[in-house]
């Protein structure tokens, strides 16, 4: 099988967020069969859902990936049960580390444990905004471009995080 571009949204608001999201970054770059190809800036961003929770480090992740999209699904969950994550049954409740699948190349799939494109993307600023940082360009399937549903997007109190110099 021929590599494929997917794109990973990555989201901690549990522990050391900022920490737990870089980690993250290095933990992809080493899966197998894969190369990750561009990482955003790192994002702070309100908690959608209960408000009872703290913000959010968001960030996305350009992987080039000879994995299948459910051998990369299994990949992610594995990654965040190795990043400590608990799943309570609240959704989107506070969380050590989340990886979803935003897109798998061109490919729209639609599965009982797996929709891609990611069915948040379109209303989601800390994905949208993220993802234009790395490919601006890009097209989602069945959406259009990412520019479009870009401009549509309010900010939402999302924030670029500035690196401070080492
Ligand atoms: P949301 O999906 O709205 O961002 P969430 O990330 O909090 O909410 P989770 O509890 O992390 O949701 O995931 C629940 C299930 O969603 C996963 O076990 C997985 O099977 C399924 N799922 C479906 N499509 C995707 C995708 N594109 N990426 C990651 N998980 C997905
Ligand atoms: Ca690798
Ligand atoms: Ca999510
Ligand atoms: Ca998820």
């Amino acid at each position: 099988m021929s590599p494929v571009l997917a794109y990973i949204g990555i989201g901690a608001n549990l522990g050391t967020p900022r920490t737990q999201v870089l980690d993250a970054l290095g933990t992809l770059a080493g899966l197998s069969h894969s190369r990750l190809s561009r990482q955003s800036s790192l994002y702070r961003s309100p908690p959608m859902g209960p408000p009872d929770q703290p913000d959010y480090i968001n960030a996305v992740a350009a992987l080039e990936t000879r994995l299948s999209p459910s051998e990369l699904l299994r990949a992610l969950l594995e990654l965040e049960r190795r990043h400590g994550r608990v799943r309570h049954g609240e959704r989107w409740g506070p969380r050590t580390l989340d990886l979803d699948i935003l897109l798998y190349g061109d490919r729209v799939i639609r599965e009982p444990h797996l929709t891609v494109p990611h069915p948040g993307i379109q209303a989601r600023a800390f994905v949208l905004y993220p993802l234009a940082e790395i490919a601006p360009d890009l097209r989602i399937p069945g959406q259009g471009a990412l520019a479009d549903l870009l401009v549509r997007c309010p900010l939402s109190g999302l924030e670029r995080l500035v690196e401070e110099p080492a």
